[in-house]
């Protein structure tokens, strides 16, 4: 049984009567799993209303009581990750493992939100007068309108919600059409947990129709999204001429160092399958290899051969590592990819196409020899399709690895302890991992810089872009 797809407004699960409806596919089969209602204005409206009205009460309630919340909806989380985890399997594709362990670490940040909440601290600032006090206190920002995309439906989703909610803010949250089961499932844990209506709500539509109507909502104080970077700059635009807050998670184009005195055969395993996650659909996927000269033919021969070896199916079938891509875009996206390379000159040492007629499979691909200029060099692959080229110093590497508008995550392969700070201070990244993949914990922060972003999920950080900062002086 596939998860029942509905709205979620002002507490209740809202669906039928004349709402458009949207067909969900699976994209392993093809086929239809269930229908997802689009939100009317009056929808939309209903919800602004209801989130502006949990907002005045909300913001007053202690921390220790919203925690108690976030911790329920962690504990629940466990128990129902199995459950939660086959429908994304079923609407986004990744295999069951990769879904469920998705629900198993995201439970985490809601545990870290509860606690991390009873600390939103403010200051006291020593005055010029014996007789007066002065203070800073940071306050939950309002009315919050979140976007979150489809390769991680579970994670993206309940980062914003559990910040949101955590700060005191109230929330209006457009999940992924494409693949909304993980967030109808969240709406659900929410509810369970306890959340009083309004503070959460859910709608769906035509994503630019959405996202326009609530960035000019003057109930809404705040946007955030997770996508592309094109779709980043729209949203930040529009909330810009509106004078709101923005927290953008965008794409990125992550480099990938690996110097010739590297580990080099464990390093390949290691970034192959990493490279694999998710079908390559991950804004942190490594995407740009850049390896040192001598290491470089040993380096691609492990690397080819494990790319090669990882079994692609059915997410649900065992034994599957990696499964369809999400939908037919990407798998078109794939192929022009391909032909780009192709004219440039690049040689496709595995995969390189389509697989079967049913489902949007495609071939984990290794391409070498391409120009710096060529479009899988310069533009985010969002796929399995990896471009391997060779290095020769450590100037030269991060000239080519900084060249690029994006800055988000970034990888270094090295034993030198020299080389290792050398690039960690160098890259122009907001995430770099040294001989090891370390993001995305709930307790480290999560962002870019350039083109890839505003703002952090997650860390110390994480209720930054939900509090505004309020002084106080009083004789
Ligand atoms: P897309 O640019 O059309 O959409 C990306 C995401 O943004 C989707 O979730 C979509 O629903 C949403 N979106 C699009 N227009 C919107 C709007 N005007 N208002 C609000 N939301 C909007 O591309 P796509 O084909 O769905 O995905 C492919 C590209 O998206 C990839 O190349 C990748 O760069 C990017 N992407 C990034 C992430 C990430 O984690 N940073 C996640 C998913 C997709």
């Amino acid at each position: 049984m596939y998860q029942d797809l509905a709205l979620y407004i002002d507490g209740e699960f809202i669906k039928g009567g004349d709402r458009h409806e949207q067909e969900v596919i699976n994209p392993a089969t093809q086929e239809v799993l269930g229908q997802l209602p689009h939100a009317t204005r009056a929808d939309l409206d209903r919800a602004l209303a209801a989130a502006q009205r949990a907002f005045e009460t909300w913001k007053k309630t202690s921390p220790l009581e919203r925690g108690k919340i976030l911790r329920r909806v962690g504990e629940l989380a466990r128990e129902r990750a199995r459950d939660i985890g086959r429908n994304i399997t079923l609407d986004q594709g990744k295999p069951l493992a990769e879904a469920v362990g998705e629900i198993m670490v995201c439970a985490e940040h809601a545990d870290w939100h509860a606690e991390e909440c009873r600390r939103i601290y403010g200051r006291v600032i020593p005055p010029r007068q014996p007789n007066v006090r002065q203070l800073v206190v940071r306050e939950p920002i309002g009315v919050c309108a979140a976007f979150t995309p489809w390769n991680f439906p579970f994670n993206q989703a309940i980062r914003k919600i559990v910040a949101a909610v955590g700060a005191g803010c109230t929330l209006i949250l457009k999940g992924p059409e494409d693949s909304p089961s993980a967030v109808v499932a969240l709406a659900q844990l929410f509810h369970d947990a306890g959340l009083p209506p309004g503070v959460l709500n859910i709608v769906w539509g035509v994503p630019a129709e959405v996202s326009t109507y609530l960035i000019e909502s003057p109930i809404v104080r705040k946007i955030s999204f997770t996508g592309s970077v094109p779709v980043g700059k729209q949203l930040a635009a529009l909330a810009g001429a509106h004078m709101k807050r923005v927290t953008m998670e965008l794409g990125g184009h992550s480099p990938v160092l690996v110097f010739d005195d590297a580990d080099i055969d464990p390093a390949a395993e290691m970034l192959a399958r990493f490279k694999l996650r998710n079908a390559g659909q991950v804004c942190v996927s490594p995407t740009r290899f850049y390896v040192q000269e001598k290491a470089y033919d040993r380096f691609l021969a492990r690397f080819t051969e494990v790319i090669g070896s990882i079994k692609v199916g059915n997410g649900l079938e065992d034994g599957t590592q990696m499964g369809p891509l999400a939908h037919e875009r990407r798998v078109l996206s794939m192929e022009q990819f391909l032909d780009d390379a192709s004219q440039r000159g690049g040689k496709v040492v595995a995969g390189g196409s389509r697989l079967g007629d049913k489902g949007y499979f495609f071939a984990p691909t290794v391409v070498t020899d391409l120009p710096d200029d060529s479009r899988l060099m310069t533009d985010e692959p969002f796929g399995p399709v990896a471009p391997v080229t060779r290095f020769k110093d450590t100037a030269e590497v991060l000239r080519r690895a900084n060249s690029l508008p994006f800055g988000l995550a970034s990888y270094v392969f090295t034993n030198s302890l020299k080389t290792a700070t050398e690039v960690s201070n160098g890259l122009e990244a907001g995430m770099v991992n040294i001989n090891h993949f370390g993001m995305a914990l709930a307790e480290t922060p999560f962002g870019g810089i350039k083109d890839s972003g505003i703002g952090s999920e997650g860390g110390l950080e994480t209720f930054d872009g939900y509090l505004v900062t309020k002084f106080i002086t009083q004789a």
